[in-house]
């Protein structure tokens, strides 16, 4: 592998040059879409991958309204349905790598917090500094700085090579299950790696093998046609109690949410996983400090507080409102009052199912009256730390960064995992350029260009080991 690392540190200017070029193109995909960035994004990943003697084609997602399901939220229908860049190239091993990547960003806003211009992005200090550095351009550009060693170096990749890299992720990636499933055939490999992930404070890389899955919903109460003077609270209802009793039926103050089989499908981790997460470094005294608590929800503790961050489902309020929320009294009686929730979902709950025994729950509760919405659902999914492939994901960051990494079975954070793992049958996992500063999705997101250079080598080492396997 010397030469091909090699190559990587000769050339690491270069990549860094193709990463900047790539990120001053401002890929945002938040509402409203700056469409015409995206569109050329997506020309210009395609040819790069052609650059590097890839097929690359521009694929997109069925059309909202031909998806079954839960109708979406009104008002979505101008979002998401964004060209997806797909690419192959055959390798020495017919043996099939597919990497999932995104090319668009979150917006740049606040910009009086960037230290530079988010889409003029500049090193500093051993960092690059740029909206999509690390989430998820950064990736690209590190995956293709591996693959052009192998070419450059061998002349051939070493084993056959697919790209999946979609333009909608920031924005909860719609029709992803449905894209999948009907580009089945194109997307045939025989594991996959993921975008994300990176090393800790420490330096120590992070294998990460699954996601949460995510049920989002508003609750609503409409009581009177109108909002009434509160004397009148003697004789209609109050939207804003109605909603509360509701919201209060929900969740007990045990942490454990109480829908009627609510936790039927969840998967318990097995002893491999218990086992992982037990060797995982703890972020509890970090994280509590961080937020300013003495101590976690339930007092919880030790390797059950990690347990419980990746292995646990959520109910979680987002937001509240109803009647007055203005400076000093206003005596009324709320006519309306909404809440938006989500619950983060683990293996193998089903958004669509939670959503129904939400309902069911309500309504057998009293509670006929309150409004339910969905406004988006995914599913989670988790790859086995058994997996071969997790065996083989190791080694390969072993040859780079000799040192165990930390194996990761599921982040508490969602991504569109599911239909890799349960419609093309693939193991996953996600090694990445990110570190604990890079600030995804926040000002002055950056990467440290050692980790950039590591993080090549170490896809140039996957790709190998991959297609010894
Ligand atoms: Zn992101």
């Amino acid at each position: 592998m010397q030469d091909i690392f090699r190559h990587i540190d000769d050339h690491l200017n270069e990549s860094l040059a193709q990463l900047t070029e790539l990120c001053k193109l401002a890929s945002v995909s938040a509402h409203p879409p700056t469409a015409d960035a995206i569109a050329k994004t997506a020309e210009h990943v395609s040819g790069l991958l052609r650059d590097l003697g890839f097929e690359a084609s521009i694929l997109t997602k069925p059309a909202l309204s031909e998806v079954e399901g839960p109708a979406p939220a009104e008002g979505s229908g101008s979002l998401g349905g964004q060209a997806v860049v797909y690419a192959e190239q055959p390798g020495r091993s017919s043996r099939t790598l597919l990497f999932y990547d995104h090319y668009d960003v979150q917006p740049a806003e606040p910009l009086e917090l960037w230290s530079s211009p988010p889409f003029e992005p500049a090193i500093r200090e051993g960092k690059l500094y740029g909206r999509g550095v690390g989430d998820n351009k950064g990736n690209i550009a590190a995956r293709l700085a591996a693959l052009r060693a192998w070419k450059e170096v061998r002349g051939e990749l070493p084993c056959s090579v697919k790209f999946c890299i979609e333009g909608d992720e920031e924005i909860g990636s719609p029709q992803m299950e449905e894209f999948v499933e009907e580009q089945r055939g194109l997307l045939a490999a025989d594991a996959c790696v993921w975008e994300g992930g990176g090393v800790t404070w420490e330096g120590i890389p992070q294998l990460t093998l699954g996601v949460k899955g995510l049920l989002y919903v508003e609750l609503a109460a409409n009581t009177v046609n109108r909002d009434a003077h509160s004397s009148y609270g003697t004789v209609l209802a109050n939207a804003a109690w109605r909603l509360v009793w509701a919201l209060a039926s929900i969740k007990g103050p045990d942490e454990r949410v109480l829908i009627d089989g609510f936790y039927d499908a969840v998967r318990r981790a097995t002893p491999e996983e218990r086992a992982a997460v037990e060797a995982m470094p703890s972020e509890e005294a970090e994280t509590l400090r961080s937020y300013g608590v003495e101590e976690a929800l339930t007092g919880v503790r030790g390797l059950d507080y990690r347990l419980r961050h990746l292995f646990e489902p959520t109910a979680t309020i987002d937001g509240l409102t109803s009647g007055y929320e203005g400076e000093g009294p206003k005596t009324v009686l709320p006519a309306r009052a909404m809440a938006k929730m989500d619950f983060r979902l683990v293996p193998d709950q089903d958004p669509d199912d939670v959503f129904a025994k939400l309902r069911r729950h309500l309504d057998s509760r009293g509670f006929g009256d309150i409004t339910l919405r969905y406004l988006s659902g995914e599913r989670p999914a988790r790859t086995p730390v058994t997996d071969p492939f997790v065996g083989v994901v190791r080694q390969a960051v072993m040859d780079t960064y000799e040192r165990e990494p930390i194996i990761v079975p599921s982040m508490a954070g969602t991504g569109p995992l599911y239909p890799f793992v349960a419609t093309l049958g693939l193991p996953t996992a996600d090694i990445g350029i990110g570190y604990p500063e890079s600030r995804a999705h926040a000002p002055d997101e950056n990467i440290r260009i050692e980790d950039f250079r590591r993080g090549a080598k170490a896809i140039a080492a996957l790709l190998g080991r991959f297609g010894e396997g």
